[in-house]
């Protein structure tokens, strides 16, 4: 089990995924399973200030996350929602849909059973290392400056043809990252034993050899 955590706009996804191809691995995306309980929230209409109802509105949420690092597909209700989980609706409400105690400690029971594989798991999120799986064999914890991350992100927008405000990004980027690691539930912090890994200098193929090669000393370990 390799856990990686981190705040977003560090590129955790991109790497993650290619990591999991690169092991051979499964990937288990713990973003996308707060950001379809966002979705079902959000369509029930529920009010974002009030955690009571959205724990009401999320008491089951029929979802299916894939585990396969080059098909990354999610499904609510059957329905296929890998883009509309990635937009700006459910980017703006998932901080507040995720801080619900109630709700963490149902999408956290899913979460270790979509990792119960065979073989390698890549698992990332924000609270992996610290609360869903604190016996992972590696942890990673991957940071960059707020600017850094705004910047990555907001070249990201704009090649997606998006409109795209960069300070706007950032003040967005330095929102969530308050949101997520003052909530009292799991906040974003990195485990005492998790591989600080700063990637504001690095590019993507730096990151994911440098975590391939901490994946593979630690194989090497337990052998
Ligand atoms: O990684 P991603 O940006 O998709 O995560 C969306 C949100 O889900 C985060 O901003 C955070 O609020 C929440 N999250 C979490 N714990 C995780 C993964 C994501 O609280 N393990």
């Amino acid at each position: 089990m390799i856990a990686i955590d981190g705040p977003s706009g560090t590129g955790k996804s991109s790497v993650s995924r290619k990591v999991a191809m690169e092991l051979g691995a499964r990937y288990i995306d713990t973003g996308a399973t707060y950001r379809v309980a966002t979705l079902q929230a959000l369509r029930a209409g529920v009010d974002l200030t009030d955690p009571a109802a959205i724990d009401a509105a999320t008491q089951v949420v029929p979802m299916t996350v894939g585990n396969d690092p080059t098909v990354p597909t999610v499904l609510l209700d059957g329905e296929d929602v890998t883009a509309e989980i990635r937009g700006d609706a459910v980017t703006q409400a998932v901080s507040a849909v995720s801080a619900v105690p109630e709700l963490r400690v149902r999408v956290v029971e899913l979460q270790r059973s979509l990792a119960d594989v065979d073989g390698i798991a890549v698992v990332e999120g924000r609270d992996i290392g610290t609360a869903v799986f604190p016996q992972a064999a590696v942890k990673i914890y991957l940071t960059a400056s707020p600017e850094a991350r705004a910047t990555r992100r907001h070249k990201q927008n704009l090649s997606a043809g998006m409109d795209s405000d960069y300070a706007a990004v950032l003040a967005d980027v330095i929102r969530r990252d308050d949101l997520d690691s003052t909530r009292a539930a799991s906040p974003l912090r990195p485990a005492d034993d998790a591989q600080i890994v700063d990637t504001s200098d690095m590019t993507f193929e730096q990151v994911v050899a440098d975590l391939v090669g901490r994946a593979q000393a630690a194989v090497e370990v337990t052998r």
